[in-house]
């Protein structure tokens, strides 16, 4: 199987977020106000996989509404984003890396995709959809989508973003995957698994492609980067630290299995675009 490894833009956000800080309102008052000297850059990653059963995208990145010219512009995200998460994630999508100009490049239209998978709602994951109409099916865990009515859900995960698009809302099921023992089989045949790591968000799913004995195993935002299983140190922005905790123990333990090909983070420092075959 092979998987591309796309960056559909950038955020630049708080130094603090990637290695958490106590949630807190405070701290995330402070993430939101992070000075620009205090901001790290962060890559906006998705994944293209392709599939026996046909191209899979995961997650859609920055729109190109947030950055019409290919540069930071605050006015344009405001009026893609609410002020505060407009302050706390000062997005950027240069010309050419919003998804659907990526998969234009590579001669890949919207509807040649069979499945968009979003491993939860919040805007960096779901802003690009708005790209993709005509993809033949677009799914979400039901736990994912029916939290997103919670006030704190509702302050992050903007639903202008992706209430109008039709997405078929998949339930998990007993596992023996994941820190919940709950997990999603795509196409009943374990080559494709979106398994239940909470603590980011509740519904949150990392996603694990198969072939042959080996995997590569899509840690969406429940890791950051490697670091955060390697140490054991969640990152901010997340809801619930014990269950962060407990997804964190699960992607340390699937690294180490010898099957793991490798593990991919959202938002890793040091990701590159590049090609996966496995
Ligand atoms: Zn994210």
């Amino acid at each position: 199987m092979k998987l591309h490894v796309l960056h559909c833009g950038s955020i630049r956000v708080s130094e603090t977020v990637p290695f958490g800080d106590r949630i807190s309102l405070r701290n995330t008052g402070r993430q939101l106000l992070a000075p620009e000297s205090r901001r790290i850059t962060l890559p906006v990653c998705c994944f293209l996989a392709e599939h026996p059963k046909g191209l899979i995208l995961v997650d859609t990145g920055w729109c190109r509404a947030v950055s019409p010219a290919g540069v930071y512009d605050p006015n344009a995200v405001k009026r893609v984003l609410p002020p505060s998460l407009a302050a706390f994630y000062h997005p950027v999508l240069p010309a050419g890396m919003a998804v659907h100009e990526q998969l234009a490049s590579m001669g890949i239209y919207p509807e040649d995709l069979s499945c968009v998978l979003l491993t939860h709602l919040d805007p960096d994951h779901t802003a690009g959809l708005r790209h993709l109409h005509g993809a033949k099916r677009v799914l979400v865990a039901e736990d994912e989508y029916y939290w997103s009515c919670r006030a704190v859900y509702k302050a992050r995960q903007p639903w202008s973003l992706w209430m109008d698009t039709e997405m078929e809302r998949f339930w998990y099921r007993g596992s023996p995957l994941g820190p919940n023992r709950w997990a999603f089989d795509l196409f009943g045949d374990e080559s494709v698994q979106l398994v239940n790591v909470p603590g980011h968000t509740d519904g949150q799913a990392a996603v694990i492609f198969r072939s042959g004995g080996r995997f590569v195993l899509l840690a969406a935002d429940s890791a950051f980067s490697n670091r955060n299983w390697e140490e054991m140190l969640t990152p901010g922005f997340g809801l619930f630290r014990a269950r962060q905790l407990k997804s964190l123990e699960w992607i340390r333990e699937m690294a180490a299995d010898p099957g793991c090909a490798e593990v991919l983070c959202s938002h890793d420092p040091e990701s590159i675009p590049r090609t996966v075959e496995f």
